[in-house]
């Protein structure tokens, strides 16, 4: 094993600010752009998991943590903002141990945006609203709301950090302790994140991280009775057990799944604009993202010249050592994920698909060549129909499709199992207001690549997921509304009981 990376042998737990070693399982942990094992996990058990929700719900039934004042929490949020940032390149370089995505993309992206996530709500709480009903003669009911309790926070490889930090921010934020379980393939950065918390003054007990595979510890924390929320983000399939094994508790869940998101391209847009955001919309974080614009819808009469400069432009991407800024295109997260995205190239060809460029390996000199590095690839599909379509590939593999009308285009964009982004492009304006009532998604990206206002509701139509996060949306899931009424002056009750 490689000890260039200063890292610790072996990764472990942490249990109200305590390391948990688990006493069983232990899991390599590999740099995906050697190829080589850095150092190992302590996988987390059913007893460490259950020590996790005991130690978190300790903190929240019996430590004063979930009544804080909005100022002290407020303050809190803000200090773990300053402590991300302050380590903005150690979270960034151990992310990209894990994830090979440039450190570029990480320290000015993923990173910045996980602090941003904590100052997010720490000014959210200022402004919190509430409601009161007085329509009801001599009453009024106020609605409170309140922490819901200890909330299991699953979060998968492709982006750790950025999208775990969205669930612990918002957990902190409303009251909440929670049992954060990252991906076992990628524990490095949450790990130092999570210790950032605790230095910047999170009590113990209110963040835990248990480490582990989604079927050992993952499960055992979904299906531990003392959880009383799980928000997930992964894949369809893993969301649909994690719902069966809540709604056996009657848990609520928030789901946060796959996409094959539609990127519809219209003669109208402005071309030029339109290519740098195809390109980034599915070869950015090394094309592994949930919003990936992996299929290219383009109307015929641009679509010639279109692809054309989409390939020269994608065979010019910079493939290499994530950890350098240059990088464009860093390694897949692992080598069965690349031997899994490279395979979809035979399936296009037995599909009758057209490979456009790229569909292998990339190999790459010195140490990284035992790197999972593949080519950015295209191909023009048959049809909508076809896998390459249909599936998530979840790689730097763009299909394109073309269509002759808007209905065709819309028709094509709909056809899906999933419905998490749309991508429109078009500089024709009845053309975009149509679209952004017809495309069945939860977000419609108009003219832009990825934009996310984090006041506004993110989550997916269909089979890409179930609920809401984002400010007020967040707010709903995290707490449980409290109606208390009360009359205006004293009552008189009706009276049973008596003689008369
Ligand atoms: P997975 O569904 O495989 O895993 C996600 C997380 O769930 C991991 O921590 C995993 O652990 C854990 N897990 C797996 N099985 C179980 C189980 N039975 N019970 C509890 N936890 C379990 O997804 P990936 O990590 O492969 O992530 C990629 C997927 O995530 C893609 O489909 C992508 O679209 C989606 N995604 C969605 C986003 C969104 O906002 N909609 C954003 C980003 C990604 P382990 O990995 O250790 O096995």
């Amino acid at each position: 094993m490689t000890t260039d990376f200063n890292l610790a042998p072996q990764i472990s737990s942490l249990i109200a600010g305590q390391d948990v070693t688990g006493r069983s399982h232990r899991i390599p942990v590999y740099y995906p752009a050697t190829g080589r094992q850095i150092t190992e996990l302590a996988e987390a058990d059913a007893h460490d998991v259950d020590l996790a929700v005991a130690a978190a719900r300790r903190a929240f039934d019996k430590s004063d943590w979930s009544r804080w004042s909005i100022e002290r929490r407020q303050n809190l949020l803000m200090a773990i903002n300053a402590k991300i940032l302050d380590h903005a390149d150690e979270l960034a370089r151990l992310e990209c141990l894990n994830l090979g995505v440039s450190m570029h993309e990480l320290r000015d992206r993923q990173i910045k945006r996980a602090a941003y996530n904590f100052r997010f709500f720490a000014e959210y709480l200022g402004q919190r609203k509430g409601d009161v009903y007085d329509q009801i003669t001599g009453y009024r009911s106020i609605v409170i709301r309140e922490p819901v309790g200890v909330a299991a926070l699953i979060a998968p490889w492709n982006a750790p950090t950025a999208l775990a930090s969205m669930k612990v921010a918002a957990t902190l934020a409303f009251g909440n302790t929670c049992v954060l379980k990252p991906s076992e393939q990628t524990p490095l950065a949450l790990r130092r994140f999570v210790e950032l918390l605790h230095e910047a003054g999170v009590p113990d007990g209110v963040i835990n991280l248990v480490n582990g595979r989604g079927p050992v510890t993952g499960e055992a924390l979904v299906a531990h009775p003392g959880v009383d929320l799980i928000s997930f983000t992964g894949g369809t399939e893993t969301g649909r057990r994690i719902m069966t094994s809540a709604s056996q508790r009657l848990k609520p869940c928030s789901l946060e799944l796959g996409g094959k998101s539609a990127n519809v391209i219209f003669a109208s847009a402005d071309i030029d604009r339109a290519l740098d955001a195809a390109l980034v919309s599915i070869y950015s974080n090394n094309g592994q993202q949930c919003l990936a614009g992996s299929r290219i819808l383009l109307e015929k009469s641009i679509a010639d010249d279109f692809i054309g400069r989409f390939v020269d432009r994608a065979q010019k991407i910079h493939i290499g050592d994530p950890m350098l800024d240059a990088t464009e295109l860093g390694p897949l997260g692992s080598a069965a994920h690349r031997d899994r995205v490279l395979s979809y190239v035979d399936i296009a060809r037995n599909e009758g698909a057209e490979l456009l460029t790229g569909g292998a390996r990339a190999t790459l000199p010195g140490d990284l060549a035992g790197g999972y590095f593949m080519q950015p690839t295209a191909v023009l599909a048959p049809s909508n129909r076809s896998r390459v379509c249909q599936d998530e590939i979840f790689g730097p593999f763009a299909a394109f499709l073309t269509f002759d009308t808007y209905d065709q285009a819309m028709e094509m964009a709909n056809d899906t199992e999933f419905g998490l982004v749309s991508y429109v492009w078009s500089d024709h304006l009845p053309s975009i207001e149509a679209a952004s009532r017809d495309l069945r998604s939860g977000v419609v990206w108009v003219n832009t690549t990825m934009t996310r206002d984090l006041r506004t509701p993110f989550g997916g139509y269909k089979n890409s997921g179930v609920g809401r996060e984002g400010g007020a949306y967040s707010e709903d899931f995290y707490t449980e509304l409290k109606t208390i009424t009360v009359p205006q002056a004293p009552i008189t009750v009706r009276r049973i009981g008596t003689d008369t």
